[in-house]
């Protein structure tokens, strides 16, 4: 516990707050403070576990008055564990997560504590979705702040597209609206650069009319992945928008409805989501069937919130983590070629490579006109390590640097902030490109003493 925090100072926050706070000598600790990636193991001085934006106005106040380290935790997912803090204070949302929909205004306004699947079951009630992503269990706050990318992006655009507005409770404890009229700097800058700016309390999100899709994976051996990648990065471009399907390596999960005598076979795959009618399916997805060599086709119809959740169970909270990524505007042969040697060499199971398409709708936004600036990449990729067994923690990782840094020469430069480790100040600025003088300005004038430094960090401008 942190010699500045006496029982005095911990009694008035918990008498201010109506959630709880909760403290190494409580029962309850470590389950509170434990995060999503196992291999991250941080112990908070407190947790402000809020139920309300006041609870958070006193919680921010808190942190600020007594110099503590601040820590914003929505989902808890992200890999480098940026959710917690040693010896700080921990301002907890997952009490914030309410959603309601207004069907008329295809508008949904959700608690900042929100996960995904709260988001997509209460918007799917009314035949509407909007861009989250892939795992139902991951924070809305952390992956929607950050940019957001998932099975509609190439049909509705990035999460960030989607923010019609927010509320936010800046460093000094006051209480603001960020949207196209009211602080338009902050509601730009918190549409991209995470939780440097503020708490945000309320996202007020766009929906579309989309209920039910057709999608699923197609599986295809490893030994012709090579091909596959190289009809893919052709087709998916030039694919309708309705036609979302990221690639990657992957192993057969070892359970159903996988068929047994794939189980635990590496595979390279597609993960289609098609958002069209029906009927139109069976035409968008049949040059992929056609490709030699399909394994396993289990494209099917069924609601959209079915397929935001329908990998969650492969990957539950508690394995150990590691990833890192990059934007990539084309994949050459001699890219291809490295994906192939590297998409082999996946130590464990539970190890992946995703390459998620950014193009589409997210590329009629301009590059300034959000904080993300890769808007001419046509893909982010990620290469995730991951394992339940903590001895296997030097494979993974090194799987994953290794893959990396065999295909960072064919990228964009810099990569999507929410599929990063904590890789040190010049990543996050390359990240942001054009767009991270503007982002310090505004940092400097929100959070000028940079008290949510607890993040992929934008420091204020000095
Ligand atoms: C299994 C898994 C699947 C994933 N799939 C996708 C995917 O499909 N698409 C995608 O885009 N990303 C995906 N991600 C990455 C994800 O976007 C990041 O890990 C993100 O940080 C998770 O957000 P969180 O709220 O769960 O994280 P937390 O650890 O709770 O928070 C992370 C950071 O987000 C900020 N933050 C969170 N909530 C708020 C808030 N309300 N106000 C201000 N700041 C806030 C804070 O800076 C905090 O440090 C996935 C991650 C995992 C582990």
């Amino acid at each position: 516990m942190s010699e500045m925090l006496d029982v005095a100072n911990i009694d008035a926050l918990k008498e201010k707050i109506h959630g709880s706070v909760v403290g190494p000598a409580d029962s309850d600790y470590d389950e509170t403070r434990t995060l999503y990636n196992a291999m991250i193991d941080k112990s908070p001085a407190l947790i402000a576990r809020c139920a309300d934006v006041d609870d958070v106005v006193a919680a921010v106040n808190f942190g600020r008055e007594q110099g503590l380290d601040v820590a914003i935790r929505c989902g808890g997912h992200n890999g480098p564990g940026l959710g917690s803090v040693d010896d700080g204070l921990v301002i907890d949302l997952r009490g914030l997560n309410s959603v309601s929909v207004d069907p008329g205004a295809r508008v949904a306004t959700a608690g900042g504590g929100c996960l995904v699947g709260e988001i997509d079951t209460a918007t799917g009630e009314h035949g509407l979705a909007t861009p989250g992503g892939i795992i139902s269990t991951t924070g809305a706050g952390g992956l929607m702040l950050g940019g957001g990318i998932g099975h509609l992006t190439r049909k509705c655009g990035l999460s960030i597209d989607n923010i019609l507005g927010a509320e936010v409770v800046l460093a000094d404890g006051s209480v603001v609206t960020a949207d196209e009229s009211q602080n338009e700097d902050l509601y730009w800058a918190i549409r991209g650069g995470g939780g440097n700016f503020g708490v945000v309390t309320q996202l007020k999100l766009r929906l579309h009319p989309i209920s039910n899709v057709v999608a699923g994976p197609m599986f295809w051996p490893l030994e012709s992945s090579a091909d596959i990648l190289r009809w893919y990065r052709e087709f998916i471009l030039n694919a309708p928008e309705d036609l979302n399907g990221f690639f990657a390596y992957l192993s057969v999960p070892p359970g159903p409805p996988f068929p047994e005598e794939l189980h635990l076979q590496k595979v390279c795959a597609v993960v289609w989501c098609w958002t069209g009618d029906e009927e139109g399916a069976a035409d968008a997805l049949a040059e992929a069937r056609a490709q030699p060599g399909l394994l396993l086709d289990g494209t099917q119809p069924m609601p959209f919130p079915a397929l935001n959740s329908a990998f969650d169970p492969i990957y539950p909270a508690g394995d150990q983590w590691y990833w890192r990524a990059d934007f990539v505007e084309s994949i050459p042969d001699e890219a291809v070629e490295q994906h192939a040697e590297w998409g082999e060499k996946m130590p464990t199971w539970k190890c992946t490579m995703h390459l998620y398409p950014i193009d589409g709708a997210a590329h009629r936004v301009g590059p300034t006109e959000t904080p993300w600036a890769f808007r001419n990449a046509n893909w982010g990729s990620v290469m995730a390590g991951v394992d339940p067994d903590p001895g296997n923690v030097e494979a993974i990782s090194s799987w994953s640097k290794g893959y990396h840094e065999a295909l960072h020469p064919y990228s964009s430069g810099g990569a999507y902030v929410n599929m990063m480790m904590e890789e040190g100040e010049s990543r996050v600025e390359a990240s942001y490109g054009e767009n991270y003088q503007r982002l310090t300005k505004i940092k400097a004038k929100y959070d000028p003493s940079n008290l949510f430094h607890v993040n992929q960090n934008i420091p204020p401008a000095g």
